[in-house]
């Protein structure tokens, strides 16, 4: 077992961590303005890049919902779902497309029920991936806002819900 496979099946040290980790980064958010979200970003991104590859996985996609998808990368999924399974997942939990890989989806809810902090927010609705922050640091793009802005149509999308408050909605739909 890999230490990111490890880590991530304890999603709730992980989400403790990118708590504290927010509060921290939002804390100096007035000093990395004064010195250019541009020049601190430079300094970051390779830094973000490393670990975050190392634990998540990460594809660097700039908008990172980690903390709302059971601390799983959903840009690992095959497909780059950002909203729970295709209708391909094997009756095993395995993808459709890599057999040997359980699905990011299964995962990521099965490690949302052990996240008091975040792991409501499976149940959110997210936007389509901006793909022009591909390669941006996601502390940096949080901090600006860019990762909140979403295509025409998808405005007040994060107050709707995909599941079920009891996170059932994917699954009682999957057994009828
Ligand atoms: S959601 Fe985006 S930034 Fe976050 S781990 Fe996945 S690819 Fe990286």
């Amino acid at each position: 077992m890999s230490l990111g496979s490890w880590l991530r099946d304890r999603p709730h040290f992980l989400e403790i961590v990118y708590k504290a980790a927010e509060n921290f980064v939002t804390r100096l958010d007035p000093l990395i303005s004064w010195i250019g979200y541009d020049r601190v970003e430079r300094l970051i991104t390779p830094p973000e890049e490393i670990a975050k590859e190392i634990v998540f996985d990460c594809r660097m996609c700039g908008q990172c919902i980690l903390h709302s998808t059971g601390m799983t990368c959903p840009m690992t999924c095959p497909k780059h779902i950002r909203n729970g399974p295709c209708g391909g997942v094997r009756g095993n939990g395995h993808c459709e497309v890599k057999p040997e890989m359980r699905c990011v989806w299964v995962e990521a809810y099965e490690r949302s029920l052990h996240m008091p902090i975040y792991g409501t927010e499976m149940t959110q609705l997210q936007p389509p991936v901006n793909k022009s922050l591909r390669g941006r640091a996601a502390w940096i793009t949080m901090l600006t806002g860019e990762d909140k802005e979403v295509p025409a149509g998808w405005e007040g999308i994060s107050e709707l819900t995909i599941l079920d408050a009891d996170h059932t909605c994917w699954f009682s739909s999957q057994e009828e």
